[in-house]
């Protein structure tokens, strides 16, 4: 709920408040952030107590829905921010390890209750926090990371069927790994079979790893991080697949699209957000169209390009106009094969679309 929309309120940051309409009359409940255009981040519809027992109860719900999961990997998204009304918590498991991000005053009032809930639960070796500094900087929040339970150093392997990872919490990106990505993953692990690929924002070879692993004949991996590429190494190794077939270059990903020559049967793109607030959008867009332009220019006749996209402000339709635009350009007709979204430990509310930030395009290119 925006600030705007709030007449007048007697609140501390991070208080529960209820929100009435304009005739006192009861709507929702939420936790009160006043340093955030997102004033109010809605816990429930219900006059319920929002206490340990209410934190519990959310939590075991969003545990129901991973359950299934549970049968092919150890790394899930456990809780997914308002997609599993908990707004400003995501809670991702590695394994023996739970690394927390808390983004709200709310949440980090509640944090000991939430953390002792999550013990409770999950009996986890470890609670790392790895909480986005701009993100608890838009709330008022000092930055925050460090081990909040038990102990634990040094990667983390992870088993995600038919693949393992090591993840790096504490140095890697966002929480250590691309949970996201999964469903994607075994695509790639479907598709490559003597193909020869591009995996251009490899990060730590998620997808490399599912090309070799798929049978591609040759990987080539690209980013501009060098602790990202050598720990995609160390992936490739762990899952015992051979360095012989792929290589890995750390640059810039539309630099180096610009100069390779090399012509591929598969390419994917995965890059960072193109955009942080809507003043960019048309950056992005553009952005978003020649990065595709330059990977489809690299494609073999009948080629495959997974072309995907985490910038929450630009959606599918976006997305899919920038890549048309680009194959125009190129002069080559192209087919959507498929197109997917996060997987189903990235619940998104219907009154949250902001939360479906990921979107991801499979295509041949004719
Ligand atoms: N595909 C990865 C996740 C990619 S995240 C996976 O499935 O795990 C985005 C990646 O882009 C990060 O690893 C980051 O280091 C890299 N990156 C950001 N800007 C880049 C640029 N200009 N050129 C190349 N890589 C870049």
């Amino acid at each position: 709920m925006y600030l705007g929309a709030v007449e007048r309120t007697q609140a501390e940051a991070g208080d529960v408040v209820q929100v009435l309409d304009y005739r006192g009359r009861f709507i929702a409940q939420g936790h009160w952030s006043p340093h955030s255009p997102i004033a109010i981040r809605v816990l429930t519809w219900n006059r319920e107590k929002v206490d340990r027992a209410f934190f519990e109860r959310r939590l075991k719900r969003a545990l129901e829905l991973r359950k299934p999961l549970g049968q092919r990997t150890n790394a899930v998204r456990l809780v997914n921010a308002e997609g599993d009304l908990l707004p400003g918590l995501i809670v991702d498991r590695y394994g023996p390890l739970l690394a927390i991000q808390v983004h709200t005053w709310g949440m980090e009032r509640v944090k000991e209750e939430i953390l002792s809930c999550l013990e409770a639960l999950v009996a986890p070796k470890a609670i790392y926090e790895k909480s986005d500094p701009q993100a608890r900087q838009r709330e008022g929040l000092k930055p925050q990371e460090g081990l909040l339970k038990g102990n634990h150093e040094g990667l983390q392997e992870v088993e995600e069927f038919p693949f393992r990872f090591l993840i790096d919490i504490q140095g890697g990106q966002k929480t250590g790994f691309y949970l996201d990505q999964r469903d994607n993953r075994q695509l790639i692990l479907h598709l490559a079979e003597g193909k020869k690929v591009l995996d251009c924002f490899c990060y730590t070879g998620g997808f490399t790893v599912a090309a070799l692993k798929g049978g591609a004949k040759f990987v080539r991996a690209v980013d501009s991080s060098a602790s990202a590429l050598s720990l995609a190494k160390e992936n490739v190794l762990l899952n015992g697949l051979d360095l012989s077939r792929c290589d890995f270059h750390r640059a810039d990903a539309f630099e180096f699209l610009r100069e390779e020559r090399e012509r591929y049967d598969l390419v994917i793109l995965d890059p960072p957000p193109f955009a942080r607030s809507r003043d960019e959008v048309p950056q992005a867009l553009r952005g978003y169209e020649e990065i595709n332009y330059l990977a489809m220019r690299l494609l073999k006749k009948g080629g495959l390009l997974l072309s995907c996209c985490c910038t929450q402000r630009v959606s599918l339709e976006d997305l899919s106009q920038a890549i048309y635009k680009a194959s125009l350009r190129l002069g080559r007709a192209i087919q959507l094969l498929s197109s997917s979204r996060a997987p189903l430990d990235h619940p998104v509310l219907f009154s949250h679309p902001e939360g479906d930030y990921f979107k991801a395009l499979l295509i041949r290119i004719l």
